[in-house]
């Protein structure tokens, strides 16, 4: 049995034809940047977001390069953000000359440590960008009081996170002032090549953002402020746009995959419980958990589950046997940001971050997308178990 880390196919041929006539659509209009398809689009995107403003952008990177650049980030401006993400959550911080201020991350959730936070905020702290890691809420009630109290923009980075809902039911992406989303292809609403979204209820920063999107021109060819080519083109929307009313049902199936993953999981005597943070004799696998979901109906965290990232102790040799066994998984991310060359200079050493390297080094994301069927599902746990025994 052949079980990919993700496979795209069966969810382009479920919506071939919707898929295949929007693109030809935009084509025969050849109105092929920005225009009346990104339009259709963004009035999608915001109202199923619940968002006062979305706006188009040309990736989930670029979405957060143009969100840092609305609210004038300067050189020197501190940004604090976490130390485990995806590259692009620091870079493009640096790249506005600008310093990424790095904290640990939880280790139930993966998503940045309030505490720390706290720690780290000087004089020169200007926004924070929590990261809904994997699908997850960060604790955005925490972060909006810090930045209350200190005068600071919150941006999310909810790239892997469309249509993931903090506990009071609310999207992520539009409860900090700016939402940053990407359409990637292996996100879970992903587009044909690059693509990406802001989200704001500002009505100043949705004019900023979108003034800037086009290198700054207001009126065109007319410059107060500098701006990029952060447009999004009208095949990429129209993608998005058919795709967008299967969203949930692709979400409640990644939910579905990951429940019975670690119900197998605890069947198999490989963890107690979800949540745990320790190896030990009885629980040779960390699970991922939903937090609050427990709760109370209304209250909700609503975790739509990007990637089931487990943690072992022998994890490359776990990796290189589910390889040999035709099971797809990968490793995110294997070097946290205080140790990429790149921010030496910030200062670092391996054992800062302890929980972000203990991470870095036990995580194996396991396939997880929707159109999985049970067999391949026991099979990849069946598998890990072999292995692990
Ligand atoms: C994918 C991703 C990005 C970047 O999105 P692109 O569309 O690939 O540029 C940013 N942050 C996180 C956490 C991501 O997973």
């Amino acid at each position: 049995m052949k079980v990919p880390l993700l496979d795209l196919k069966p969810q382009y041929q479920s919506l071939k034809k919707e898929l295949d006539e929007a693109i030809l659509k935009v084509a025969e209009s050849q109105y092929f940047i920005l225009g009346p398809e990104m339009k259709k689009m963004e009035d999608a995107c915001a109202e199923y977001l619940g968002a006062k403003h979305a706006i188009g952008v040309s990736s989930g990177t670029d979405a957060l390069l143009l969100a840092l650049m609305a609210i004038d980030i300067q050189p020197g401006d501190e940004v604090i953000v976490p130390t485990y993400s995806f590259f692009a959550t620091a870079g493009v911080v640096s790249r506005l000359n600008a310093v990424p201020v790095l904290t640990e991350c939880d280790p139930v959730t993966f998503n940045i440590d309030i505490e720390d936070i706290k720690r780290k905020i000087t004089s020169k702290t200007k926004a924070i960008i929590p990261v809904h890691l994997y699908g997850q809420s960060s604790e955005m009630d925490e972060i909006m009081k810090i930045a209350d109290q200190h005068n600071l923009f919150v941006i999310e980075d909810a790239a892997q996170a469309i249509g993931t809902q903090y506990k009071n039911g609310k999207s992520v992406g539009t409860i900090g002032h700016i939402g940053c989303f990407s359409f990637f292809p292996s996100k879970n609403l992903g587009c044909f090549g690059d693509g990406g979204l802001v989200t704001t209820n500002d009505d100043e920063i949705a004019k900023v953002l979108t003034i800037k999107r086009v290198h700054g021109g207001e009126p065109k060819y007319y410059h107060k402020v500098i701006g990029g080519n952060f447009r999004l083109d009208a095949i990429q929307a129209a993608v998005v746009s058919v795709k967008l009313p299967h969203l949930d049902s692709w979400s409640e199936k990644r939910r579905a995959n990951a429940a019975r993953y670690t119900k197998l999981f605890i069947a198999a005597g490989l963890a107690e419980e979800t949540g745990k943070v320790k190896l030990d004799s009885k629980n040779k696998v960390l699970l991922p958990k939903a937090v609050y979901e427990h709760l109370s109906s209304s209250v909700k965290n609503y975790h739509i589950y990007n990637q089931y990232i487990i943690r072992v102790e022998d994890r490359d040799g776990l990796r290189d046997y589910l390889s040999k066994n035709d099971i797809g998984t990968e490793i995110y991310y294997p070097v946290p940001f205080h140790l990429q060359e790149c921010f030496a200079d910030l200062g670092h050493k391996k054992g800062d971050f302890p929980v972000s390297e203990f991470c870095a080094n036990s995580s194996l994301a396991l396939p997880i997308y929707p159109e999985l069927n049970d067999d391949q599902l026991n099979f990849v746990v069946e598998k890990i178990a072999d292995f692990i025994k």
